[in-house]
């Protein structure tokens, strides 16, 4: 009898974390670097000043105005988006590169990254993480402390904004535990596409 055909490799998933800030993104970031090193997290580029306990590198590459427009310039950046009067974006080669070597690479932006992501690549998987509720989503943007009243009020504006764009996700994910919600990434990051049959 012949040896079943080997399965045809499938390619790694290029997976969007976005939604409101303070949602919990980057402790679910966090959390999928801990615990789940077979995928890859970009690191983005950033304008805003570190902050404490933030490392250049891990959480961000911290960069200079100039230094961040030369490289939007230069085509350096799969998307880039101003939020809260910084400038954020991903650079383009890593992902490039860990897609090709078939590493499932996980990017957190804001909305509008997001959407850029969906037009260049638009086999992408746009992941909407949203708060229980917006009294608990204003409770965790207050209580963070890191920023000044006039970036707050930034930022809650930001983020009724970013609400309403959830229907453009393929899916949402609802952040009540931290926990619940990597293991729901990972699956969708990991899962296997379907294959119609006959194919
Ligand atoms: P924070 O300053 O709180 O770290 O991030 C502010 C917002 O920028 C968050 O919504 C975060 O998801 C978003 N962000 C982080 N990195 C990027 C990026 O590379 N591109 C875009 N478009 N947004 C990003």
């Amino acid at each position: 009898m012949a040896e079943p055909a080997e399965p045809a490799p499938v390619p790694a998933r290029l997976t969007v974390l976005s939604g409101p800030s303070a949602v919990g993104k980057s402790t679910v970031v966090q959390t999928i670097r801990r615990t789940w090193p077979q995928i890859w997290l970009s690191v983005s580029v950033t304008t805003r000043r570190p902050r404490p306990g933030e490392e250049h590198g891990r959480e961000y590459f911290f960069v200079t105005e100039n230094e961040f427009s030369e490289m939007a310039s230069s085509g350096e950046l799969l998307e880039w988006a101003r939020y809260a009067g910084n400038f954020y974006g991903t650079p383009r080669g890593p992902v490039v590169e860990r897609l090709a070597a078939g590493v499932p690479t996980l990017l957190e932006v804001d909305v509008v990254g997001a959407r850029q992501v969906r037009a260049a690549v638009p086999e992408s998987l746009l992941v909407f993480l949203a708060p229980p509720s917006w009294d608990e989503l204003v409770r965790r943007l207050t209580g963070r402390g890191t920023e000044s009243p006039d970036v707050m009020t930034q930022r809650l504006d930001a983020a009724r904004g970013e609400l309403a764009a959830e229907g453009e996700f393929d899916i949402t994910l609802v952040n009540t535990s931290v926990d619940e919600v990597c293991g729901q990434l990972v699956a969708l990051m990991t899962a296997q596409p379907a294959r119609r049959p006959g194919r």
